[in-house]
């Protein structure tokens, strides 16, 4: 059943991405008729140009988002695993860990009390390591020796993973069809069929396609598709840059931050670095010169053995921000069968395992989770 009572024999989802995928494979899971339309390829928005770095927020910020986060990030190697199973298809996951510079007296004594607070609440590893320490410079450069610590040394956080999007987006995609998915690329939803108390479908190519329910998860896009959508779910792009370095032989072994730059090691010799943060761009997409020349000093800083590897790839991408940087999910007031789940920033692979399922139990059961309230549409962030 639709938890409005309609039942849930059609609901279609908006925007093929990480999270109109995520929240349709769960949907599908749980018996319900799903139609994706994407009116790109699957993965070309915000997702297909993200990193897949998987760090958890600070253990001392204790809002709702990022308890969602770290909740979510907990489930992530449980999400590979199931939607390995349901596809067929191999997801590259790796809890590698993290290594964050610290460059001042101060955030040495923030890292300590961050170990601290990590330690004591956060899931224990299996091999009983604690999920954070605090390394010295000499410490540091044992472990990771190709990197330029400076005298502060660095956290190591060992709860930070690692996920190839491109193969997380294939392997939803492939578990999405198995469980009778429908997906339409090149189809853009052109608007909605709004009628007053409901949505009626969404019409495509000038057609309508009928629906119980209708979930939007088109990124950037939401916006765009007009009335109480608009006005109720702002959500902005904010551009982020990235770039691919190969190296022939593996140079790191964890995930690297420092300050805003990070880089992201694979141990085929790929390393990931990201990402500029450009909230005036607006809808732009070009690299820039300066960006990309930000990126590959920052990190040459990290790791200067980097300046000498292959420049493979360079690419931006839009990522979907909801006012206060939070995301939007729920029900639209006044058209019980109209749901967004969108707008989650730079932690939409993060948190997809978890709103995939919440999503999907409020589309078909009404049940709503506690916290999920107060990311409505229309509520105040
Ligand atoms: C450079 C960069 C690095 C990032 N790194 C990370 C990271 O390391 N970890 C992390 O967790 N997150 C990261 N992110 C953030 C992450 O990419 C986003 O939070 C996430 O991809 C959002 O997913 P989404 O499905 O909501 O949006 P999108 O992936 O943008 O999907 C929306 C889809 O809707 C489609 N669409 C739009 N309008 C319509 C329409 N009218 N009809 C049909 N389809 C439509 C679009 O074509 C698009 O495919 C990064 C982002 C960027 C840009």
């Amino acid at each position: 059943m639709i938890g409005n009572g309609a039942v849930a024999d059609k609901v279609v989802v908006v925007g093929a991405g990480v999270i109109g995928l995520g929240c349709a494979w769960q949907l599908a899971r749980r018996g319900a008729g799903v139609t994706v339309f994407e009116k790109g390829r699957r993965g070309s928005g915000a997702s297909g140009a993200a990193l897949g770095a998987l760090w958890p927020p600070a253990a001392r910020h204790e809002g709702t988002l990022q308890k969602l986060h770290r909740e979510s990030l907990w489930q992530f190697q449980e999400f590979v695993r199931q939607v390995q199973d349901a596809s067929g298809l191999r997801i590259s996951y790796l809890r590698q860990g993290k290594l964050e510079l610290l460059t001042s007296p101060r955030a040495v004594a923030q890292a300590e009390a961050e170990t601290v607070a990590a330690n004591a609440s956060w899931p224990p590893l299996e091999d009983g390591r604690p999920v954070m320490e605090v390394l010295t410079r000499r410490q540091a450069l044992a472990l990771a020796p190709q990197v330029q610590t400076r005298e502060y040394g660095a956290t190591l956080c060992r709860r930070t993973a690692q996920v190839d999007v491109a193969e997380l987006l294939a392997g939803l995609t492939q578990a999405c069809q198995r469980a009778g998915v429908e997906i339409y690329e090149a189809t853009a939803v052109e608007r909605l069929a709004l009628q007053p108390g409901q949505v009626a479908g969404v019409y495509v190519h000038g057609e309508l396609k009928p629906a119980s329910a209708v979930l939007l998860c088109a990124g950037v896009e939401t916006g765009g598709l007009g009335g109480t959508v608009s006005a109720l779910a702002p959500i902005k792009p904010i551009k982020g840059q990235a770039l691919l370095l190969r190296s022939q032989a593996p140079l790191l072994d964890q995930i690297v931050k420092s300050g805003k730059i990070f880089v992201v090691p694979w141990p085929d010799g790929r390393l990931l670095v990201g990402s500029t943060t450009e909230p005036q761009a607006g809808f732009d997409l070009a690299n820039t010169a300066e960006g990309v020349a930000w990126l590959l000093q920052g990190a040459a800083e990290i790791c200067p053995k980097l300046k000498a590897t292959k420049l493979e790839r360079i690419w931006a991408g839009l990522r979907p921000a909801g006012p206060g940087k939070r995301p939007i999910m729920g029900i639209f007031p006044g058209v019980p069968n109209l749901y967004i789940c969108g707008g989650h920033y730079k932690t939409g692979v993060g948190m997809a395992p978890l709103v995939g399922e919440w999503m999907a139990q409020l589309i078909l059961t009404g049940r709503m989770e506690p916290h999920l309230g107060e990311f409505a549409p229309g509520v105040p962030a």
